[in-house]
């Protein structure tokens, strides 16, 4: 592991004062860590019957990607609102200040898929709180939600297990 949290970056005071960005562009442009990463990512469900990856824009649809190529299974992507071309199911959500919203297209997901989330990080959680929501709705099975990166402390895996979703992540920042 310490493969993948060297590879990481850590960028003080971006985008604002106080916030240590976790910057997984530096992972991702490291052949032996990207992959690394993906074997990872993908381990934890391997008996999980994964139907369909959805990834959260934008590291998500990279990350993802991969992830969804190494199980060999289709990839739906979950947007910021306005980017998708056809008819979509759209979540909003809390953010510090002020809300955002999310989208899949209506017919991302089928009504038996067993859906894995993936996004290079989890945070308070709404993000991915807002992703899952989308995807019931959609009628998916969420089973899992994996991530490279949680921050313990602002507690979102907690809430996403709590919605009954298992998480695993790779690397953690207290
Ligand atoms: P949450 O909704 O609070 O869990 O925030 C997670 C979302 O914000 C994910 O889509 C992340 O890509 C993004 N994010 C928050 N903090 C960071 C960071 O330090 N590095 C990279 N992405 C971040």
């Amino acid at each position: 592991m310490d493969l993948i949290r060297d590879a990481i970056r850590t960028i003080p005071d971006y985008p604002k004062p106080g916030i240590q960005f976790r910057d997984v562009t530096t992972l991702l442009k490291d052949a032996r860590a990207f992959r690394a990463a993906i074997d990872l990512l993908v381990q934890p469900w391997a008996g999980a019957k994964i139907d369909k990856v959805a990834g959260i824009e934008a590291r998500g649809f990279i990350l993802g990607g991969a992830v969804a190529h190494q199980l060999s299974v289709g990839f739906a992507p979950v947007r910021k609102q306005g980017k998708l071309p056809h008819r979509t199911l759209i979540e909003e959500y809390e953010l510090e200040y002020g809300s955002d919203a999310i989208e899949i297209h209506v017919d991302a997901v089928e009504e038996t898929d067993r859906v894995l989330l993936v996004d290079d990080l989890i945070a308070t959680g709404g993000t991915a709180e807002a992703a899952i929501n989308l995807l019931r709705r959609a009628g998916a099975d969420v089973v899992g939600a994996a991530f490279v990166i949680d921050l313990p402390d602002l507690g979102g895996a907690k809430r996403i297990e709590a919605m009954g979703v298992p998480v695993a992540s790779l690397v953690h920042y207290e």
